[in-house]
């Protein structure tokens, strides 16, 4: 069935909850927000609880700009959800913001980069992707799901340097490249060389 989606002001979104020291949502420690709200439908949903609009609880930017304030050992934040990429005014000022902090900005979607370039499922959305240093695309696909993958729950989903794809015109994958414990993307083709992921 698909799910009434809810106008908050752009200060505001609706979470299903947050994980303030998260070590599962990308490198290093991350703070994650979990949006309510999704259409994907995923067959095996890992978090079927968020895919209502209307469940959930209101969040406005400043009590999670205070919480991730709060813990300077953070690495960067993590959208995921639910879908992020429907609530992506809020998560736009809020990407802004981490990165103006020094803070890597991952996000996990249902939604392909390929779909987000081109304006789906909004204009807001494709902005906030310009300010995503990650994305893990694509739906949950159960038939495809391992334990064995590292920030993914399916072989489907791509894990992707945003600004080398922006500027590639294509989806650049990044799945061997990441360095757990820093967050620094390692060059595959040379090992001893490490560059901080950086704005498109
Ligand atoms: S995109 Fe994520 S939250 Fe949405 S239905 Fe699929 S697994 Fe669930």
């Amino acid at each position: 069935m698909a799910q009434e989606k809810s106008v908050l002001p752009m200060t505001t979104l609706r979470i299903f909850g947050i994980a303030d020291d998260s070590i599962v949502d990308g490198p290093g420690i991350r703070f994650a927000v979990f949006t309510q709200g999704c259409t994907h439908g995923c067959v095996g949903c890992h978090n079927p609880g968020a895919q209502t609009f209307g469940g959930g609880r209101e969040a406005t930017l400043e009590e999670l700009e205070r919480q991730i304030e709060a813990n300077p050992l953070l690495a960067g934040i993590t959208l995921t959800g639910g879908e992020p990429f429907e609530q992506a005014a809020p998560l736009r000022e809020l990407a802004h913001w981490a990165r103006a902090r020094g803070l890597t900005v991952w996000a996990y979607s249902g939604y392909t980069f390929e779909e987000l370039v081109s304006g789906t499922p909004s204009a807001e959305a494709r902005e906030l992707l310009t300010l995503v240093d990650v994305l893990v695309d694509g739906p949950y696909e159960a038939a495809q799901a391992s334990h064995a993958l590292t920030w993914r729950g399916s072989a489907n989903q791509r894990i992707i340097d945003v600004p080398a794809s922006l500027a590639a015109g294509e989806a650049v994958q990044v799945d061997r490249g990441v360095d757990r414990g820093t967050g620094l993307f390692v060059n595959p083709m040379c090992q001893s060389d490490v560059s901080t992921v950086t704005s498109p």
